[in-house]
């Protein structure tokens, strides 16, 4: 399908990008790797006046670790992220996330910020913000803000961002000792978006759990973080048993969505065994990094 008719911008510094946000508002879309902005525009199913195009403004790309956080500069491309050593040593959960983004073609264009602003529940790496408590710094005319990402998906495709504010880098905790990750995911076939996908981390110190996250994906309009369950699993010793009581805590309040790829039903029971699976291997990880 041919693209509809659309201005086109392309600075090259953050400060231009945001002028002409600032100028052209709810009329500009960015655009980034263009992976879902691209077919969205195809489909008539987004009627931007202007398209802002930032992948001339070489600042907003580039990965950086300091004090305790590892910083991903928006226009990082998901395949840049998925080699970076950094990443695979601070931020284990994103890199095993990373490969699981539809296939190598998608990932050499899309972005690490253009999946976060874009903001699809069925992503891996919202789930992966949720799970860490990653950090999403925005630039505007005012300046910058940093919003927490519990803060940042409001609802399908929807952010916290306004109209006139650019994100530009995304700042993950990076894992400590004792840390073990796992992202899991099922999927119609390889590359497919997640029916149901889950970021697991788990904390271990003395053979007790001291710090447990659980985000899932694909299961709402937005990741959601199984609270309950990370409570139950705090200073426990990791079983089998307490693995199966986290995943019915877990997933017993919730009310997927059904559609054609499954039931709401089906999704709880995929949700319920991928905490399983997700613990499991995180325990193993952890284990690993002691
Ligand atoms: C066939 C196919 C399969 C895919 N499979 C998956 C999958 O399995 N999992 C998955 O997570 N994704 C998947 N994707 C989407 C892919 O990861 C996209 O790259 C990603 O969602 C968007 O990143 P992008 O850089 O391409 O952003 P774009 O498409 O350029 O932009 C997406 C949205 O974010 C906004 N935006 C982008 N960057 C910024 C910024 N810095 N500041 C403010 N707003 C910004 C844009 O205005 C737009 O609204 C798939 C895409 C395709 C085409």
């Amino acid at each position: 399908m041919k693209l509809p008719h659309v201005d086109y911008e392309a600075p090259q510094t953050v400060s231009e990008a945001i002028e002409l946000l600032a100028e052209y508002q709810d009329d500009a879309n960015v655009l980034a790797g263009g992976q879902s902005l691209i077919p969205l525009l195809a489909l008539r199913l987004a009627h931007p006046a202007v398209l802002i195009d930032i992948n001339g403004v070489g600042e907003l790309s580039g990965v950086s670790a300091t004090d305790g956080w590892v910083a991903i500069g928006a226009m990082t491309r998901e395949y840049v992220a998925e080699a970076s050593e950094t990443i695979a040593d601070a931020v284990p959960l994103l890199a095993a996330a990373l490969p699981l983004i539809g296939h190598e073609a998608i990932r050499s264009r899309g972005t690490i910020g253009g999946s976060l602003a874009h903001a699809d529940p069925a992503a891996e790496l919202p789930a992966v913000a949720r799970a860490l408590d990653a950090e999403l710094v925005v630039r505007g005319p005012s300046g910058e803000r940093v919003v927490p990402a519990a803060e940042w998906f409001e609802g399908y495709l929807a952010t916290s961002r306004s109209p006139d504010e650019l994100l530009v880098e995304v700042r993950f905790p990076a894992a400590g000792r004792g840390t073990g990750t796992s992202f899991q995911e099922v999927a119609r076939r390889h590359g497919d978006f997640a029916i149901v996908g889950l970021a697991a981390s788990l904390t271990l110190a003395d053979g007790a759990i001291s710090d447990a996250r659980l985000a899932f994906a694909g299961l709402s309009d937005v990741p959601v973080r199984a609270v309950d369950a990370e409570d139950l699993l705090a200073g426990e010793a990791p079983s089998a048993e307490l693995f199966d009581e986290a995943a019915r805590r877990a997933t017993d309040d919730l009310d997927p969505p059904a559609d054609l790829h499954g039931s709401s039903d089906y999704r709880k029971k995929v949700a319920a065994a991928l905490v399983r699976r997700g613990l499991r291997a995180a325990a193993d990880n952890a284990d690993e990094r002691q």
